[in-house]
């Protein structure tokens, strides 16, 4: 026999004349590396057939598996995926005990009592719903937790894609977090992390709520408008992350009714890595501080493919392209204006020239101001 082998059957002689230990443990710690059994008292052990008393190492763990087995049905019977992965807290005692034995008897290479729980666990719980263990890249995750007896359900986080219309003046793109946990998810807020439902984020939140379910979801916009714009034409583009899903596949979904119309959300692989590149056609309504004549709005077409140079509150200068320009004079001291430019123009800055060179009010060398603005489409480039 080979030295090890000898080591560990004495050892183990020596730990089973002390303790009794349940099938299951028996099999994992000795059986599977070292059949035949070349213990007398370990062969006795592992043909025996009566029940064991209390097994040293797991407390009869295994005989109780059912009961968890169950839980994992339970909280998984809202889900609806195929993948799965369960996971094990145990007692750091149980977990020493384990070590104790495999230690002393050379046992290296054989499963811990923690990995054949997790395994046995598995195992159940595919053969009662079918679903398929997958450990590297599982739908949901079980934590099975034996020291206070609950199981807890994490599903893998989906990611969204859509566009919305928004058709109110009165209606914020964001909504504020939660005062209670500041967005992270609390009791108060139901785990969305969000104090109501009034803003564009609030209306797209309250659809993924009630049609997927979710805890939080958490928003990446393409662009944003003031409170009081209007986003019109085909939206503007978002992706949203949603937390712990009910649901891992959707249907496209949209939404038409209410100040906020939603298109398009469905499945998105992924988010890009970069910020995405985009143009919007935005028209604004300015009034000047002086009197204003067609001839001089014509100054207006200076502006026409043209680089905006924008220097924000620390200094950073970006540029930003205007493609074109189109003019309508509203009064002696009202026109509005329509742009299409690279997306992230500071509209407001851009009209009063507040770090913004050529401004609207550079180019009419008067004092002009942004009372409104609105988004008549968002468009993605193609070569993003
Ligand atoms: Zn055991
Ligand atoms: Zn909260």
């Amino acid at each position: 026999m080979p030295e090890d082998a000898l080591i560990t059957a004495t050892a183990a002689g020596q730990i089973l004349k002390k303790h009794d230990l349940c099938e299951r443990c028996l099999y994992r710690l000795f059986a599977e590396k070292f059949r035949p059994p070349s213990n007398r008292l370990l062969e006795k052990k592992l043909n025996r057939k009566q029940k064991i008393f209390r097994c040293h190492v797991c407390r009869n763990l295994f005989d109780s598996l059912d009961r968890y087995v169950k839980m994992m049905i339970d909280s998984s019977s809202e889900f609806s995926f195929s993948t799965f992965s369960v996971g094990a807290i145990l007692k750091p005692s149980m977990i020493d005990r384990d070590d104790a034995i495999r230690s002393t008897c050379r046992l290296r290479g054989t499963s811990s009592v923690k990995t054949d729980i997790t395994k046995q666990l598995a195992k159940s719980y595919s053969a009662h719903t079918k679903k398929i263990l997958d450990p590297l890249d599982p739908d949901v995750t079980f934590t099975v937790n034996t020291k206070d007896e609950s199981c807890q359900l994490r599903s893998k986080s989906i990611l969204l894609s859509g566009r919305y219309v928004k058709n109110s003046r009165n209606f914020s793109q964001k909504q504020k977090p939660c005062s209670n946990c500041l967005g992270k998810g609390c009791r108060t807020c139901n785990f969305h992390g969000i104090a109501g439902f009034e803003s564009v984020e609030g209306a797209i939140s309250e659809l993924l709520f009630k049609k997927i379910g979710c805890t939080t979801a958490k928003f990446t916009w393409i662009g944003g408008e003031d409170k009081s714009s209007l986003v019109l034409g085909t939206g503007r583009p978002f992706f949203v992350r949603l937390q712990n899903p009910l649901k891992q596949r959707i249907r496209p979904l949209s939404k038409g009714d209410g100040p906020v119309t939603i298109t398009d959300l469905k499945i998105a692989t992924n988010l890009p890595l970069r910020p995405i590149k985009f143009s919007s056609k935005i028209e604004i309504q300015i009034s000047t501080d002086s009197k204003i004549t067609s001839a001089q709005l014509e100054r207006m077409n200076q502006l026409q493919s043209t680089l905006v140079a924008v220097c924000d509150r620390s200094g950073k200068r970006t540029e930003k392209k205007i493609s074109s320009v189109s003019y309508e004079i509203l009064s002696d001291q009202k026109f509005n204006l329509t742009v299409n430019a690279e997306g992230g123009l500071p509209i407001k800055r851009f009209v009063s020239g507040d770090g913004v060179v050529p401004s609207v009010s550079s180019v009419l060398k008067m004092r002009c101001n942004a009372n409104e603005f609105d988004f008549l489409d968002v468009q993605i480039d193609d070569n993003n």
